[in-house]
């Protein structure tokens, strides 16, 4: 926590970057994000087992990156959604600090994007060990079953789109859900709509979704939505031997083609 603090301070003091996005204790006890452009407000970083949010959502904020150069506070999973983040073009490498933090909580110096990289690339980046449990045992329900699982959790669905907000990826400036002409999914909560944008967001977010488990944890009637995009992080790795978030180079696995794709899903 010290060198953290202490590195955020040497950032800000020096002009090498505006403002850094971390955490902090808020005034009801419970962690929340923090963005310092002081650094003599330093000091109110933190870092423990509770800091799990992914930070990068903000990184492709207005508010936010009007302050200018950011630095953020980046465990692996924050780190994954950057280099998506720059892949998709949507953040560039110049524009960000990272204050890499490791698993066992230490901070990590990262010179640039490509050292990150490199750290990045020795990291487990399969589904969390809870979540891959959840998939096996709906992976073991037939189609009826799962079907009935998912209609159920998704008539709780109030249509809040917090899940959508909390993710990095979900970037877009208008997302499809808010389309009106063509109107793609009805605005109220229904049975078939609920499916509907759940569907869409899922795709959306196919080869792209880091695990970090965020669109889950923001629901506020506990609908484990990141389990759809989990499922379909198992099935890009199955299909296409790619894990996103690995490279600020990466295209897609849904918005390229290679000859040699397998065809198998098709049929
Ligand atoms: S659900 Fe799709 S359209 Fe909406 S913000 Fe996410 S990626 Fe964009
Ligand atoms: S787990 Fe959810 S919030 Fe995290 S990257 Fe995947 S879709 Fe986005
Ligand atoms: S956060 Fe939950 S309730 Fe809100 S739109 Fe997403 S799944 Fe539905």
């Amino acid at each position: 926590m010290h060198n953290l603090i202490l590195k955020a301070k040497e950032l800000l003091e020096n002009k090498i970057v505006s403002v850094i996005i971390g955490f902090e204790t808020g005034s009801s006890g419970k962690v929340r994000p923090v963005f310092i452009t002081d650094s003599n407000k330093a000091d109110s970083l933190i870092f423990d087992e509770r800091c799990i949010q992914n930070l990068a959502v903000y990184l492709t904020k207005k508010e936010v990156k009007q302050f200018g150069k950011m630095g953020i506070v980046a465990t692996l999973p924050i780190m994954r959604s950057i280099m998506v983040l720059i892949s998709e073009q949507q953040l560039s490498p110049e524009n960000v600090v990272v204050l890499g933090i490791s698993g066992d909580g230490e901070v990590l110096d990262f010179a640039d994007i490509t050292v990150m990289q490199h750290y990045i690339e020795k990291c487990e980046l399969g589904n969390p060990a809870k979540e891959q449990d959840m998939l096996a045992t709906l992976n073991r329900l037939n189609m009826q079953e799962k079907f009935e699982f998912w209609q159920k959790e998704f008539s709780k669905c109030i249509k809040c789109y917090a899940c959508r907000q909390s993710c990095p990826m979900c970037y877009c400036t208008r997302c499809a859900v808010e389309c009106n002409q063509p109107q793609w999914i009805p605005v109220q909560s229904n049975n078939l709509g609920n499916m509907e944008w759940h569907i869409l967001r899922a795709m959306h977010l196919a080869g792209r979704c880091i695990s970090c488990g965020e669109c889950g944890r923001a629901c506020p009637v506990g609908i484990p939505c990141h389990l759809l995009t989990m499922h379909l992080v198992d099935q890009a790795q199955s299909y296409f031997g790619v894990y996103a978030g690995i490279s600020d180079k990466m295209s897609s696995v849904l918005s390229t083609y290679a000859p040699n794709d397998k065809e198998s899903f098709i049929i």
